[in-house]
């Protein structure tokens, strides 16, 4: 039986990743050189299709790692000297504070209790605050911080650098790049491909934040440096030989996104999570863990199942979902449901309808 994975990631593949992997491998991408013309534009259309599809400035730069997680520390290591502030409502915000303490820096924290968002408007920044740090969606708890949150502390504080960590809600989340200096995701959540790429959006502000601390002998970091990633990157090139068969993919589902329009998207995306947190809202053994409605992710739907005895992720196995344990701790008591562009409005109403019959 053919499955359905509504984990929060590694996730469902988006639909046409098997026809573009049979394409790649008629025409060899995998023994392509990175130095070749055909690699070159294999990068370059990457990029602009992605700047096409999220809005995002010409001038940005865009640039390739290995994961989410990596994307983290280069972040630290090149906006940082001494001080991060790290707004911490889950784990995956508390690994990105962890990074910039096991680097060495002396990150700060704003932390409130899992299952809740931040209240915006009443924080204030720390002077000597060099970087501020989001996790716009914490696939822990299911949190999602609304965007004109972040971009309000982005106007309030312009003099310091925002890092947004949108891997579980991209390309859904709809974001004004201007006010916000890097911002990444990894490939296997949203976009539907296989893990082992991150992809990092970098202002020219951050660049040069890089290049000051480079000039004052600060350790950025060397092949994945920003200032090294650019270098090559302007040439539409890597430093180290990349995942270019994984940057192809990535690049002709990006295409295909374009195709349908982020709008459309956008719009499936919440038509799908409206599905399940009402089917969820009505049930009554089923909750959903986040409780304020304008904190709950569209894209990761994190479930309190508590209640109920049965074995729901084994149960929903047989009939061919796979749907996500709880996050840590919540192993047991949560389930977590992804809502990403690969899932189809059908396959969501087959999965309710399973659940309603458990
Ligand atoms: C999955 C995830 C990460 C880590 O990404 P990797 O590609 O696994 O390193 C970071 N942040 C969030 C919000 C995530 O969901």
């Amino acid at each position: 039986m053919k499955k359905i994975y509504f984990t929060p990631g590694p996730s469902e593949l988006y639909p046409s990743v098997p026809k573009h992997l049979q394409k790649s491998l008629q025409l060899q991408i995998g023994s392509i050189s990175h130095r070749s013309v055909q690699f070159q534009e294999i990068y370059q259309t990457l990029v602009e299709d992605l700047k096409k599809l999220l809005e995002i400035p010409q001038d940005y730069h865009v640039f390739i790692v290995g994961s989410g997680t990596e994307a983290m520390e280069r972040i630290i290591q090149n906006c940082v000297e001494t001080y991060s502030l790290h707004f911490v409502n889950g784990s995956f915000a508390k690994r990105f504070f962890m990074i910039a303490a096991e680097l060495g820096k002396k990150p700060a924290l704003i932390e409130v209790p899992m299952g809740e968002g931040f209240d915006l408007q009443k924080v204030t920044v720390p002077k000597e605050t060099e970087l501020i740090c989001f996790t716009q969606n914490e696939t822990s708890s299911g949190v999602a911080l609304p965007v004109s949150d972040i971009e309000n502390i982005a106007k309030k504080y312009p003099d310091k650098l925002i890092a947004v960590d949108i891997v579980s809600s991209a390309p859904y989340v709809a974001l004004n790049y201007k006010l916000l200096d890097i911002v990444f995701f990894s490939v296997q959540k949203g976009f539907g491909l296989p893990a082992g790429l991150g992809v990092m959006i970098v202002s020219p502000r951050a660049i040069k934040k890089a290049e000051t601390l480079a000039q004052k002998k600060v350790n950025i970091g060397s092949y994945h440096s920003f200032t090294t990633l650019m270098h090559y990157a302007k040439k539409q090139q890597t430093h180290e030989t990349p995942p270019v068969l994984h940057m192809y993919l990535l690049g002709k589902v990006i295409k295909d996104m374009r195709k349908i329009g982020i709008a459309a998207i956008r719009r499936e995306t919440e038509q799908k999570a409206q599905l399940l947190y009402d089917f969820i809202d009505q049930h009554d053994k089923l909750f959903a863990y986040v409780q304020k409605k304008h904190w709950r992710s569209q894209t990761v739907i994190v479930v309190s199942v508590e209640k109920i005895e049965k074995d729901i992720k084994k149960l929903l196995a047989k009939k061919g979902f796979i749907i996500g344990s709880g996050y840590g701790a919540n192993k047991k008591t949560h389930v977590r449901i992804a809502n990403f562009p690969a899932h189809k409005v059908q396959d969501v109403k087959r999965l309710i309808k399973e659940l309603k019959a458990l």
